[in-house]
């Protein structure tokens, strides 16, 4: 359709970083319509269902018109005492559900909206790199700069805060940060957090710890909330999700927890932005996060399982790599001399077999591809082995 109405662009989508998948989506469908079979290890969706008790309690839910309403902007009484019951047992943290609780339409708006609230036009942002891309994005669309930390392979893909210049620090409105760690699987210990709280009280850096994979480990670690550290709660707030927990990436719901005036400030632009989450889905919530959790123990023992699969497959395919400790991603290094961009594309191209190259989560993660773990074991073999065949 031709029309001499000229739509523009604003500037902050104009400015967006170029769509990395849009070339993979691309050769996606080429091979597709080639006839190829299409594994898919690019995503980060779980593939697994919504454990049935959750579905149930919100087929009920919804079936209840009081819960057809707008809901509260910042949650409903129950779904915030729920989330701050669960904080205690898994934690060991006591929050007080009225003002450092908040209902969140899943923890990726959460992020969008957090430097809305705390970063003016100009004020540094510090974000990982590689990181996901949301950190970035929601810092440019609030006027602040990313500042990229790199997460690096022999600081165990933590932040060195001692390697950011000192008046980055003190322009700096807050940080991100994500531990257990997309798309490096890495965690974060007391220590690395002690350091965090340090850097953030000494430049006034307001903490925004993303915590979505915190249910998501093996081999018995259990991961630390940030709020589990002395002096957490002065500095900042954690996201938590129920997204990767209970399979609900399609439910959107989440939670903001920690300082209650930092809480406040996200509920400030929530409240302006967007009108809470369906209450039938915070009921539905509210079971999950009250009833028994064995289903999140068996399905981290499937992730296990794939993991443990599909590591040895990769080590036949030439790859070094260490079994991470949380998340259902794996963090593999490249093929000596090949970027990225070109190592996806082939593999795409050869095998058929998706993946997501690093350097689309930052230029940091250049050299890096990542695998989700979020098809079945036969398919993560199958996968391995048309790998190993294309580089043999
Ligand atoms: C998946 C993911 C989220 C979760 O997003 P929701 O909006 O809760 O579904 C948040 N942060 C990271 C780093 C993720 O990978």
């Amino acid at each position: 359709m031709s029309s001499d109405f000229p739509i523009v662009y604003a500037d902050r989508i104009q400015q967006l970083p170029p769509y990395l998948f849009a070339a993979i989506d691309k050769k996606k469908a080429e091979v597709r319509a080639r006839g190829m079979e299409i594994i898919d290890l690019g995503v980060g969706d779980p593939d697994l269902p919504t454990p049935g008790h959750i579905v149930a309690s919100l087929q009920t839910a919804a079936a209840r018109p009081e819960h057809h309403r707008y809901p509260s902007y910042v949650g409903m009484p129950g779904f915030r005492a729920a989330a701050a019951d669960w904080f205690r047992r898994r934690f060991d943290v006591t929050l007080d559900p009225a003002t450092e609780m908040l209902s969140l339409i899943g923890s990726k708006e959460g992020v969008a909206h957090f430097p809305l609230a705390f970063v003016n036009p100009g004020d540094y942002v510090l974000v990982p790199d590689p990181g996901y891309p949301v950190y970035g994005v929601a810092t440019s669309f609030a006027g602040g700069i990313p500042y990229r930390m790199p997460l690096k392979e022999e600081n165990g893909f933590l932040p060195d805060f001692d390697a950011i210049p000192a008046d980055i620090l003190d322009r700096a409105a807050m940080m991100f940060l994500n531990y257990p760690n997309n798309p490096t699987g890495a965690v974060a210990d007391e220590a690395f957090f002690v350091r965090a709280i340090a850097v953030a009280r000494r430049h006034n850096i307001i903490v925004c710890h993303d915590a979505a994979y915190s249910e998501l480990a093996y081999d018995g670690y259990r991961p630390l909330s940030f709020l589990q550290v002395p002096g957490a709660r002065e500095v900042g707030i954690e996201l938590h999700s129920l997204s990767k927990t209970y399979n609900m990436t399609g439910w959107r719901i989440g939670f903001a927890a920690g300082n209650a005036a930092i809480v406040n400030g996200l509920g400030k632009v929530k409240t302006n932005i967007d009108s809470g989450a369906f209450e039938a889905v915070q009921a539905a919530a509210i079971t999950a996060l009250s009833a028994d959790q064995q289903c999140v123990t068996d399905m981290c023992e499937i992730y296990r399982r794939r993991r443990d699969v599909m590591i040895p497959a990769l080590r036949a395919a030439g790859f070094t790599l260490e079994a991470p400790k949380a998340t259902f991603y794996l963090w593999i290094r490249n093929p000596e001399g090949m970027d990225s961009a070109t190592l996806a594309a082939m593999l795409i191209e050869k095998t058929g077999v998706v993946v997501t190259p690093g350097s689309g989560f930052g230029a940091a993660g250049e050299g890096y591809f990542r695998i989700s773990l979020t098809v079945p074991e036969a398919r993560l073999l199958e996968a391995g082995e048309r790998i190993r065949a294309a580089l043999a």
